[in-house]
Formats: C-alpha cells, sequence, structure tokens
C-alpha cells in the first residue's frame, strides 16, 4: 500500500511538471516568436531607412552595412533575383519560392541551405521594387533556452525530492495505524484477542480501530464464556465418576476425561490418535465403528484389571464435518461393586428359597401323611412335633432374613439408651435351658454399661454367638462370655472349648448361609454370623476370629458405642 500510494503519487506529481513544462515551453515559444517578429521588424526596419539613406549601389551598401555586425542581408531584385547577398558569393539565384518572400513582413526560421546556419528571415519590398531581406541567426536565443529549461529540471527534482521525503514520511505516519490494525486482526484471527492503542493522527482510522476493539472485546468475552463452560463441563464430566470418551468420524479421540484417563492409562499424546492407540479391547473398538457407520448404540460389560465396567458406546449428532467434532460417546462406568451384590442378591435368593423349601416339604410331607390317615394314632405326637420343629427353622429362617435386610438397608440409626449387661442376662436366661440340657458351663465376665444403641441389635449379638459357643461344643464343656467396656468401646467376647473351626473356613463363615457342616442337624441358619459382622459394620466396629479344631473358638467383637 505505501509503495503504491508514492508511485501513484509521484506519478501525479511527474505529470503535472510535464503540463508545467508544455505550458512554460508553449509559452516561452510564443513570447520568444513575439519578441523575434519584433526584432526582425525593428532590424529590417533599420535596414531599409540605412539603405534609403545610403548613397551607392546595393553590392556597396551591404558591403557597408556588413561591415560591423553578422547580420545577412539580401537585395533581391523585382523579381526575387538575388542581386547581392552579404553571405553568398552566388548572384543571380532565384528566391521568389522563399515562403519570407512570398509572405512579406512574415518571420520565419529555418536553416540556411547557403550557409548552413539558423536564421530568422524577414523580408519587405523597397521603394525602388528591390526586395531587401534580413537574416539572423538563433543560436544566441537557445543558450539563454537551455538555462530556463535547467533551472526548470533541477528545480522539479528537487522538488520531487522534498515531495518523496514528505510523502514517505506522511505515508508512514498513515500507515502505522493501518499496520496496527492489521497486526490486531491477525492476533485476532491466531485467537490471541489483544486491545489496540488509540493514537492515530487521523480520526477515521481511529474510528475503525474503535470498532475493531468492540469486536475484539466481544470475541474476548465469547471466547471466555466458551472457556468456562468448556472448564465447567470437563469438572461435570469429571464428577460422573464414569470415564468419557469422543471419537470423531476418523474414528480419533478428540476428547477423554480423567477417568478415561485412569481406566486405559492414556497420556496428553492421545489426543487425536486412533481408537485402536488408546483402547485394546476389540469389542469397544467395534461397538465404535458401529456407532460411526450403522448408528447403533451398544452396551455391555467388560472387564479391566479384574474390575467390571460397562461400557456404553452411541452416535452423537454431528452438524458438522470438522475433523475434530465428535460422532460417538463412549462412556466406562465401573460397575464391579454393582454386579457383585447383584450376584450376592441372586445367590442369597436362590439360598434363601433352597434353605426354606426344606423344611416346606418335610411340613406338607407330615401333613398329607396325616390328612390320609397314614400316621398310626402313636405316631401323630411325634408328626406334629416334626412339624412344630420345621416351622421354627423356617421362623427363625425369616427372622434373620429380616434383619439382615433391615441391617443391610438401614437409612437412619434408631437408638436408646440399653444396658448391656441387663441384656446380655436376658439372653444367657434364653440360652441356660440348652447350656444346662449340655452340661455346659457359661462362665459370664460382665459389668453394667449404659450406652445409646438398637437393643435388637445387641440382643442378636449376644444370642447367635452365645448360641453357636454352645451349639458347637461337646457336652460338659465351658463357655466364658466378657462383656467389658474400655472408653467408647465395648469389646464383648465369646470363648468356647468346641470343634472349632478348621483355617480355610475361617472368613467364609462370616458369608450368608455358609456352614461348615451342612448335614448337621442341630446346625442353624447359617445366617448367624453374617448377622454379626453386620452389626459390627453398623457401629462402626469389627470382628475377630481365632480358633483351633477339636479345641475351641474364640470371637472378639468390638463396638463404638456412647
Ligand atoms: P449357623 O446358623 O449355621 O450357626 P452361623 O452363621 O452362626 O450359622 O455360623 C456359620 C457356621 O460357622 C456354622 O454353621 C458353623 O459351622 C460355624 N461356627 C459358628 N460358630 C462356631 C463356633 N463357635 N464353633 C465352631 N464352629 C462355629
Amino acid at each position: 500500500m505505501k509503495s503504491t500510494l508514492i508511485r501513484n503519487n509521484i506519478i501525479l506529481l511527474l505529470s503535472a511538471f510535464m503540463l508545467f513544462f508544455i505550458i512554460v515551453f508553449f509559452s516561452l515559444n510564443y513570447f520568444e516568436k513575439n519578441n523575434q517578429e519584433d526584432l526582425m521588424n525593428f532590424v529590417i526596419d533599420e535596414v531599409e531607412l540605412k539603405y534609403n539613406n545610403f548613397i551607392g549601389s546595393p553590392s556597396d551598401f551591404v558591403d557597408a552595412y556588413q561591415h560591423d555586425n553578422d547580420r545577412r542581408i539580401t537585395i533581391l531584385d523585382e523579381n526575387a533575383i538575388v542581386i547581392v547577398d552579404s553571405h553568398d558569393d552566388t548572384v543571380g539565384t532565384d528566391k521568389s519560392a522563399r515562403p519570407e518572400i512570398k509572405n512579406l513582413g512574415t518571420v520565419y526560421q529555418r536553416t540556411s541551405d547557403t550557409i548552413d546556419v539558423n536564421l530568422l528571415y524577414i523580408a519587405r519590398k523597397l521603394d525602388d521594387n528591390n526586395y531587401l531581406r534580413v537574416a539572423i541567426p538563433v543560436e544566441s536565443k537557445q543558450a539563454s533556452y537551455n538555462s530556463v529549461i535547467l533551472i526548470l529540471v533541477l528545480t522539479s527534482a528537487g522538488f520531487i525530492t522534498i515531495f518523496y521525503l514528505g510523502l514517505t514520511q506522511l505515508s508512514k505516519n498513515l500507515l502505522a495505524p493501518w499496520d496496527k490494525v492489521k497486526e490486531g486482526l491477525k492476533n485476532v484471527n491466531e485467537g490471541n484477542v489483544q486491545m489496540i492503542s488509540l493514537n492515530s493522527p487521523y480520526p477515521e482510522i481511529n474510528e475503525i480501530i474503535h470498532e475493531i476493539n468492540g469486536i475484539n472485546l466481544s470475541t474476548l468475552r465469547h471466547l471466555k464464556s466458551i472457556e468456562s463452560y468448556q472448564i465447567q463441563l470437563n469438572e461435570i464430566l469429571n464428577e460422573l465418576k464414569q470415564g468419557v470418551m469422543l471419537f470423531n468420524k476418523e474414528e480419533q479421540l478428540v476428547y477423554f476425561n480423567d477417568d478415561a484417563k485412569l481406566i486405559f492409562n492414556l497420556d496428553e499424546d492421545a489426543y487425536m490418535k486412533p481408537s485402536y492407540y488408546a483402547i485394546r479391547d476389540a469389542q469397544i473398538r467395534d461397538a465404535v465403528t458401529k456407532a460411526n457407520i450403522e448408528h447403533h448404540p451398544s452396551t455391555f460389560d467388560s472387564k479391566f484389571d479384574g474390575k467390571t465396567m460397562e461400557v456404553r458406546v452411541f452416535f452423537v449428532n454431528a452438524q458438522g464435518f470438522n475433523h475434530t467434532e465428535a460422532t460417538v460417546l463412549a462412556l466406562f462406568k465401573d460397575v464391579t461393586q454393582e454386579r457383585a451384590i447383584e450376584q450376592m442378591k441372586r445367590d442369597f435368593f436362590s439360598h434363601a428359597s433352597h434353605e426354606l423349601k426344606s423344611p416346606l416339604t418335610a411340613i406338607r410331607g407330615y401333613a398329607e401323611l396325616i390328612e390320609h390317615g397314614l400316621i398310626k394314632p402313636e405316631e401323630v405326637k411325634d408328626s406334629s412335633h416334626q412339624i412344630v420343629k420345621q416351622t421354627e427353622t423356617m421362623a427363625a429362617l425369616v427372622e434373620d432374613m429380616l434383619m439382615l435386610s433391615r441391617l443391610e438397608n438401614l437409612k437412619e440409626k434408631v437408638y436408646s439408651k440399653q444396658d448391656l449387661n441387663q441384656k446380655l442376662k436376658e439372653v444367657i436366661d434364653t440360652q441356660s435351658p440348652f447350656a444346662i440340657s449340655k452340661n455346659i458351663n457359661l462362665s459370664v465376665q460382665s459389668k453394667s454399661i449404659i450406652v445409646m444403641c438398637d437393643p435388637l441389635d445387641v440382643q442378636k449379638l449376644f444370642k447367635n454367638l452365645i448360641e453357636n459357643a454352645i451349639k458347637y461344643s461337646d457336652p460338659n464343656k465351658k463357655v466364658e462370655i466378657t462383656l467389658d467396656q474400655k472408653e467408647d468401646e465395648v469389646v464383648f467376647i465369646v470363648k468356647d472349648q468346641g470343634y472349632g473351626i478348621e483355617p480355610e473356613h475361617q472368613q467364609r463363615v462370616f458369608e450368608r448361609f455358609f456352614r461348615v457342616d451342612k448335614g448337621r442337624l442341630d446346625g442353624g441358619t447359617g445366617l448367624g454370623l453374617a448377622i454379626v459382622k453386620h452389626i459390627a459394620l453398623k457401629y462402626d466396629g469389627s470382628v475377630e476370629l481365632t480358633s483351633t479344631l477339636s479345641k475351641g473358638t474364640k470371637i472378639t467383637v468390638k463396638l463404638k458405642m456412647k
């Protein structure tokens, strides 16, 4: 722009100078011509006067006149035949065709054929009918012309130089703000938005800069809001606790959140890499392809480092076809615990229905025998007893299942002040007949402990452990029961001299429906220790089991109670 501006202005200036020269040239020419005419008329007047006053032949006149100047004097007769010529010896030449002879009184300029000099000519008819022609050289004027032209050229050159320098400075001043504008726009284009300072001396440019700054400001605001939206979105996606991945049409990874980063062990290099770079699992890659091509959603479980992930892959509507535009969304949710709970529930229901089925079948069998009169009268009592026993088993099972479900689904803890010593006594009272029947000595060490708790929890805890100790001991053994409090911790210990538990079963006894010897007739529901474990969990406590086969078992339960 700068060079164009300077070039155009210089062309304009040169054109102006050319026009100026032409006008000067023509004006000079015009004035010069007038001057020449005046001069020639003056000279010819003077020569004519001298000629008229001269006494002698024309040749003598020319000789006499020519004596002190360089003027060319020609005297021609009435037919324009040369009588005498101051610069030419050839007399008798016909000059009637010469323009100055044809148009008397008019000044002509031409190079003389005779003397080869550029001359001004004028002719006049004399009183004696001869023609007088005067010619003077014009070289003397050329020098002054040249000086004028030289002065003009030098002045013009100086003027153009000053003009060029001024124009350069002007264009610099004029273009500097435009350079700033250009730089500002370039920055916007590169996403590096900056304000342009208003320091141009031209208000028009300042107005444009002001407008650009306005655009910059709103672009900046938009960028900021997009940025904060992106940060928010990222935070939300990270809070989801799910792996989130987005793929484009070429199945390149265009986004992944922190969880996806952890699951697939990704680094920042994974960005814009093909799906196989990030995901080894062929099933997931196939799902991404399927979603991209057929827009077909997929949901399935996949194993990652011992974890179960629920994978959901689906097509997301892409408006444009920008290469970073996401077309497939893949979500990865850790469902290890969920699936384990689901499995546990399935196992629980199958166990529970199995456990309930056995007593129910027995009850039904006895009832049908009685109904069809197949039981002898003396056996009726025994059959009824069996029915009652099976019913009790079922009731105990249902009761334990309800207790477990209550502990698992507990939403709020309803506690009341309880004397644990008192609760223990009540349980021992109910278990004593059973202990006495096996001649088992129940040794109790206890003290009054008043705490806030659910009475049903402590009652179940005491009962399950004391009942097990008596149940899984041979007659004539001893069961030691200790109830103590250390700061905010209640410690309950039941130690027996019973069968003991094999090391491989010691942890499994806390599982639901797990029984070491499933064939035992006096075995319980298989839920007792599971309930104990859940109670301990409810009170932020712990259960510790030490057992030696044939020697006995010691179970220590610690509960946080105040
Ligand atoms: P159950 O109702 O069968 O007693 P529990 O959950 O209370 O169920 O106990 C699970 C299993 O643990 C029992 O079937 C038994 O085999 C074993 N067990 C529990 N307590 C003792 C103990 N004190 N001595 C030996 N074995 C025990």
